[in-house]
């Protein structure tokens, strides 16, 4: 399945939403942000079950530097999709949502909007919700996905 994920206050806190992956030396050195603690560990489960990860943001992050950002983990999503990409889709489609997943080729996309839940709850694509408080987060998102 290809599998996306959110940016912010999913995998990047704004500010102190949740503990982050350790920060090596050369993470710091070519600026690179912190991610969410249990990152590491869930995309690898997910690439060793033959899943894809991707990235589907609003942010207008580029995508040179969010690579950046998760190569310092050593993750390699496969694909990422930042706001600029998004907004040219939904515009293409007449698509009137703020994320649209389905139209990417996403089967499940983990978000901590609610709104992006009711979206998809409304066009037919599947929206699993994280919140930023959830410590279990990594387990949770295993469990739903099987
Ligand atoms: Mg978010």
């Amino acid at each position: 399945m290809i599998i996306s994920f959110d940016i912010d206050n999913t995998l990047i806190p704004y500010s102190n939403e949740f503990e982050i992956e350790h920060k090596s030396i050369l993470a710091r050195i070519i600026g690179a942000e912190g991610i969410r603690k249990g990152t590491i560990e869930l995309f690898n489960k997910l690439e060793n079950r033959g899943h894809h990860i991707w990235i589907y943001t609003t942010s207008f992050r580029s995508v040179i530097s969010l690579k950046r950002t998760f190569l310092a983990y050593g993750l390699r999503p496969r694909k990422i999709i930042n706001q600029k990409v998004n907004l040219q889709k939904l515009k293409a489609n007449n698509s009137y949502v703020s994320k649209n997943p389905k139209l990417f080729g996403i089967d499940v996309h983990i978000d901590d909007a609610p709104g992006v839940k009711i979206e998809g709850d409304r066009n037919n694509f599947l929206v699993i919700i994280v919140e930023p408080h959830e410590l279990n987060w990594v387990d949770k998102i295993l469990e739903e996905l099987e």
